[in-house]
């Protein structure tokens, strides 16, 4: 692919399954007229400057995940995941709505990590730590900025979190990623750094309170943080 001019596209596209059971999950992507997810790629795109185009193409994989692809500069989201999520829902929440919801939170959210990730490798951001760490940050501090609808994919984030945790039987203290129930916390706390006044009345019944004192101390250094090290590549950044 060649390198864009003015910074890099992110393109979103939705290949047609083949099996029957994906091609409802593809119809009601592509049936979407809202382009929710192209818009918000867009935002990603009109931020940064990418140094190529980049996809994001959904497409039946045979695996249930979602995934960067540095080869060929592209995040891959498998209908089976996306099927998951969806089934996932339908079993745990009360209506189609709440179901609804929540799979499409669990599903952006996780869009924004692999984001994240891929935005770390084609930007070549150095970033030291736990990369799966970085990424969920990456993809929490994006979306506290992008009004109602982003803490509402967080807000699905941190319930798909809290799910896994408590269905965990074994503790996976080797994995790349930290614990299900860390990553919720991780989340929690930075909406209530970012929304103090929002999120405080929720987060004091499961975060004792000198560890939400500190969050807010936390949050601003991360913002400063962050925004030191995504200077060199924002739009308009030196
Ligand atoms: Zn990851």
């Amino acid at each position: 692919m060649a390198a864009a001019q003015n910074g890099g596209r992110i393109k979103v596209s939705f290949i047609e399954p083949k099996s029957e059971i994906s091609r409802a999950v593809h119809q009601a992507f592509v049936s979407d007229k809202s382009n929710g997810i192209q818009a918000l790629m867009d935002v990603i795109s009109q931020s940064f400057k990418l140094p190529r185009n980049m996809d994001v193409v959904f497409a039946e994989t045979g695996k249930v995940n979602a995934w960067y692809d540095p080869e060929h500069h592209a995040v891959i989201m498998a209908y089976d995941f996306v099927e998951f999520m969806i089934k996932d829902a339908v079993a745990n929440k009360g209506n189609e709505k709440e179901a609804i919801e929540y799979a499409t939170g669990a599903i952006l959210f996780t869009l924004m990590h692999e984001m994240g990730h891929a935005l770390i490798g084609e930007m070549d951001v150095p970033v030291v730590g736990r990369e799966e760490d970085a990424a969920d940050e990456f993809a929490t501090m994006i979306l506290l900025d992008c009004g109602p609808q982003g803490h509402q994919i967080l807000g699905s984030a941190a319930d798909w979190f809290y799910a896994m945790g408590r269905n965990q039987k074994e503790l996976a203290f080797w994995d790349e990623h930290s614990l299900d129930q860390q990553r919720l916390y991780n989340i929690l706390l930075l909406m209530y750094g970012h929304s103090p006044n929002t999120y405080g009345s929720i987060v004091s019944t499961i975060v004792p309170k000198n560890r939400m004192a500190k969050a807010l101390y936390e949050y601003k250094i991360k913002e400063h943080r962050w925004d030191k090290l995504l200077t060199p590549y924002v739009r308009g950044g030196h």
